[in-house]
C-alpha cells in the first residue's frame, strides 16, 4: 500500500503531478475555498502527510485525530497555525519554507511602506471617484522615505532583506530583537534598539517577527502611544501581533499618523471591519510571498519535504 498525502487546497498539477507516481495523493477540490476544520479531520483521517496552508487551524485534536500521520509540510515560513508541541510529542514532523520567500516578501512589504507613506491606495479612489478636481499644493501630501528613520521589529530573514532595500533609498535603520546581530551591524550599519526607544525613534515601524505567544499583542495602545504623531506602522507578520483595537484608535485620535497592514486578526479580514473606513490605512490580502515564481518555489519545497519524510531521510526544513 503507498502512503497518502493529503493536501488541504488544489495546487498546480505540474507540482503535485511527480509525488503521484510513489504515493497515493488526495487534494481539496479547491483553490480558492478553504477546508473547514472537520473537513480536513475526514478527508486526511487515513493520511501518511498533511500538506497544509496557513489558513488551516491544526491543533492538538486535529493532531491526535490523525494516527497514520508522518509529516505535516505547511506552505508558508511561519507556522502559528500548527501546534508544533501536539507534533513533537506525537513524533511528527513540521516542515516549513524558510527563505525562498524571504527577498519576494521584502518586496511586499517595502511596497506597503511605499504606498503607505505616498497613500497610493488612498488617491488612486480618488481618481476612480472623480474627487480628482485639481492639482493642490498640499492635498495628497504624504511622507518622506528616503532619509526617515525605520524601526524593523523581528529583524530575521526577511526584516534584514527589507533593511537592505531601506539602505537604498537611504534611511537609518533601527532593529530590535530579542538578540543581536552583530554581523548585520557591522556590515550594513543597522543600529540595535530596544523596543520603546525603536518606537520613540522611528518614522516607520515594520513588524516582522513570527506570532508566538510572547509576540501576540505587542504592538498595544502604551505602544503606540510612544509612536511619533507623523510615524506609520506596517504590519507583514501575522495579525494579532498589532492590537486592532488600539491602532484603530491611536489612528482616529490621531496618535499615529498612518498605517499598512498586509495581515489581519481575522482572515479574510471582515468588510465591517472598523480599520476599512480609515483611508489612511493601506492594505493587501496577505500577499507577502505571492510572486508566481515564490509560490511555486514554495510548493517544491514542500513537495521535497514530503517525500524526504516518507522515504525516511531528513527534510531540509525541518521545525520538529
Ligand atoms: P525569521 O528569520 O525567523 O525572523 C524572525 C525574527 O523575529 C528573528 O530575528 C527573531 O529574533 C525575531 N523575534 C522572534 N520573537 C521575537 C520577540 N518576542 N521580540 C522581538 N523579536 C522577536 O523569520 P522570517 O523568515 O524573517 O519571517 C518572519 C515572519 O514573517 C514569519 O514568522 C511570518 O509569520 C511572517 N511572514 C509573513 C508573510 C506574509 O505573507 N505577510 C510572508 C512571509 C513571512 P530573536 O529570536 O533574536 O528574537
Amino acid at each position: 500500500m503507498l502512503d497518502k498525502i493529503y493536501i488541504t487546497r488544489k495546487l498546480p498539477e505540474e507540482i503535485v503531478e511527480p509525488l503521484r507516481e510513489k504515493f497515493e495523493v488526495q487534494m481539496w477540490h479547491s483553490e480558492e475555498k478553504g477546508m473547514t476544520y472537520e473537513e480536513i479531520k475526514t478527508n486526511a483521517k487515513d493520511a501518511h502527510a498533511l500538506w497544509t496552508m496557513l489558513s488551516d487551524n491544526i491543533d492538538r485534536a486535529l493532531i491526535e485525530s490523525l494516527p497514520n500521520l508522518k509529516v505535516i509540510s505547511n506552505f508558508a515560513v511561519g507556522f502559528n497555525n500548527i501546534d508544533i508541541e501536539a507534533a513533537k510529542e506525537h513524533g511528527i514532523v513540521v516542515t516549513n519554507t524558510p527563505g525562498v520567500l524571504t527577498e519576494t516578501t521584502a518586496d511586499l512589504t517595502f511596497a506597503l511602506l511605499l504606498a503607505t507613506a505616498r497613500r497610493i491606495t488612498e488617491v488612486e479612489q480618488e481618481i476612480r471617484s472623480g474627487n480628482w478636481t485639481s492639482w493642490s499644493p498640499m492635498k495628497y501630501t504624504g511622507m518622506d522615505i528616503f532619509g526617515a528613520t525605520l524601526g524593523i521589529v523581528g529583524m530575521g530573514r526577511i526584516g534584514e532583506a527589507v533593511a537592505r532595500r531601506a539602505k537604498g533609498f537611504d534611511m537609518n535603520v533601527l532593529y530590535h530583537n530579542r538578540s543581536r546581530k552583530l554581523d548585520a551591524e557591522e556590515t550594513y550599519g543597522f543600529t540595535y534598539a530596544e523596543l520603546d526607544e525603536l518606537l520613540k525613534q522611528s518614522d516607520f515601524v515594520i513588524l516582522l517577527t513570527p506570532l508566538t505567544p510572547e509576540t501576540k499583542g505587542l504592538i498595544g495602545e502604551r505602544e503606540l502611544n510612544l509612536m511619533k504623531e507623523s510615524a506609520a506602522i506596517i504590519n507583514v507578520a501575522r495579525g494579532g501581533i498589532v492590537d486592532e483595537q488600539a491602532l484603530y484608535d491611536a489612528l482616529v485620535s490621531k496618535k499615529i499618523w498612518a498605517a499598512g497592514m498586509d495581515v489581519f486578526e481575522q482572515e479574510p479580514v471582515p468588510i465591517d471591519h472598523p480599520l476599512l473606513t480609515l483611508p489612511n490605512v493601506t492594505m493587501s490580502p496577505h500577499i507577502g510571498s505571492a510572486s508566481i515564481r515564490t509560490r511555486l518555489a514554495m510548493m517544491q519545497m514542500n513537495a521535497k519535504d514530503i517525500e524526504a519524510v516518507l522515504e525516511s531521510r531528513e527534510p531540509q526544513n525541518r521545525i520538529v
